[in-house]
C-alpha cells in the first residue's frame, strides 16, 4: 500500500475531487481527516471509507477561517498523533464571477478567502504540522484558468488559482530542505458538481466541450490519481511541479535536496 502508516488532511471531502481522493488514499492504507463544511456529506465519506476497513474522522472547517484551519490540523494530530500529508483542495466557482468590469468586490472576496487565502491558512498551519512530523507533502489543488486564463470571464477565479500557483512554488522553495514538498495540481475542466451547476444542458456541455483537447470532461478520479502519486513518492524529487489535467501541458520543475 502507497500511503501505509500515513496521516492525510484533505479538504473538501464531501465531493468531487476531494472525495475520490479521500477514498482512494485510505485504500491506500492511509488514515483520513475529512474536512469539509458541508457536514452531511463529509460524514458519508468517511462512513464509506470506514465500511471498506480504513480509518477516517470528519471535522468541519471552513478554510476561509484560520481559527478553523488551526483547529482541522489539530485534529489530526490530536487522533492520529501526526500529519504527513496535506490537500488543500477545497474551492468555489461563485456564479457572479465575471470580467472586471462587472464583478463586485463581495465576490472577490470571497473567492480569495476560500480558493487563496484558505490554501494559504491550510499551508500555514500544515507545514509546522510537518515539521514536527519530520517532513511530509503537500498538494494544492489550483486550475489550467490560473495558467491560461478563462475563456469563459471569471476574473475572481482565475486570479485566486493564479494566486495557488504562485503560493506553491514558493512554499515548495522555501521548505524544500525540511523534507516538505509542496506541489499544486492544475485540473482541466471536471464533472464534478462545482462546474457542471453552470452546464446544465447539453448546449452548453457541447460549447465546452469543444475547447477541450480530448473531447471530453476529466473525471475526479482521476485527479485523485494524480494527488495519490504526488503524496506518495516519498522522498522523491519533485517539488513546485504543476500537473496536468485532460488536454493541459504539464509544466515540471524539479528541486534538488542538498
Ligand atoms: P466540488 O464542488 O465537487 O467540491 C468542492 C468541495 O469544497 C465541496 O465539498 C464544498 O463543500 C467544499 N468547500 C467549499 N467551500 C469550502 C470552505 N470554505 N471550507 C471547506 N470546504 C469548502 O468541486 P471539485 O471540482 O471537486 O473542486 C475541487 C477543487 O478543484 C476546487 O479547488 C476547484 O476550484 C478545483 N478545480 C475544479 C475544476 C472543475 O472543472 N471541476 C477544474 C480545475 C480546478
Amino acid at each position: 500500500m502507497r500511503l501505509e502508516n500515513k496521516v492525510a488532511l484533505i479538504t473538501g471531502a464531501s465531493s468531487g475531487i476531494g472525495k475520490e481522493s479521500a477514498l482512494l488514499f485510505a485504500q491506500e492504507g492511509a488514515k483520513i481527516v475529512a474536512v469539509d463544511v458541508n457536514d452531511a456529506e463529509g460524514e458519508k465519506t468517511v462512513s464509506e471509507i470506514k465500511a471498506a476497513g480504513g480509518e477516517a474522522i470528519y471535522t468541519h472547517a471552513d478554510i476561509s477561517k484560520a481559527a478553523n484551519c488551526e483547529n482541522m490540523v489539530k485534529a489530526a494530530e490530536d487522533q492520529f498523533g501526526k500529519l504527513n500529508v496535506m490537500f488543500n483542495n477545497a474551492g468555489i466557482m461563485d456564479s457572479r464571477d465575471d470580467n472586471a468590469l462587472v464583478t463586485e468586490e463581495e465576490v472577490w472576496d470571497l473567492t480569495m478567502a476560500i480558493n487563496l487565502k484558505g490554501v494559504f491558512l491550510g499551508c500555514k498551519y500544515g507545514i509546522a504540522a510537518m515539521q514536527r512530523a519530520g517532513g511530509g507533502s503537500i498538494i494544492n489543488t489550483a486550475s489550467f484558468v490560473g495558467l491560461m486564463g478563462a475563456a469563459t470571464p471569471q476574473v475572481a477565479y482565475t486570479a485566486s488559482k493564479g494566486g495557488v500557483i504562485a503560493l506553491t512554488r514558493e512554499l515548495s522553495v522555501v521548505h524544500a530542505r525540511e523534507n516538505i514538498r509542496v506541489n499544486a495540481l492544475c485540473p482541466g475542466p471536471l464533472r464534478t458538481e462545482l462546474l457542471m451547476k453552470f452546464l446544465d444542458t447539453e448546449a452548453k456541455k457541447q460549447k465546452r466541450l469543444v475547447h477541450i483537447p480530448m473531447g471530453r470532461f476529466g473525471e475526479a478520479k482521476e485527479m485523485a490519481q494524480a494527488a495519490l502519486f504526488l503524496a506518495s513518492v516519498s522522498r522523491n524529487f519533485i517539488s513546485s511541479s504543476v500537473r496536468k489535467g485532460p488536454g493541459q501541458r504539464a509544466l515540471t520543475r524539479m528541486f534538488s535536496r542538498a
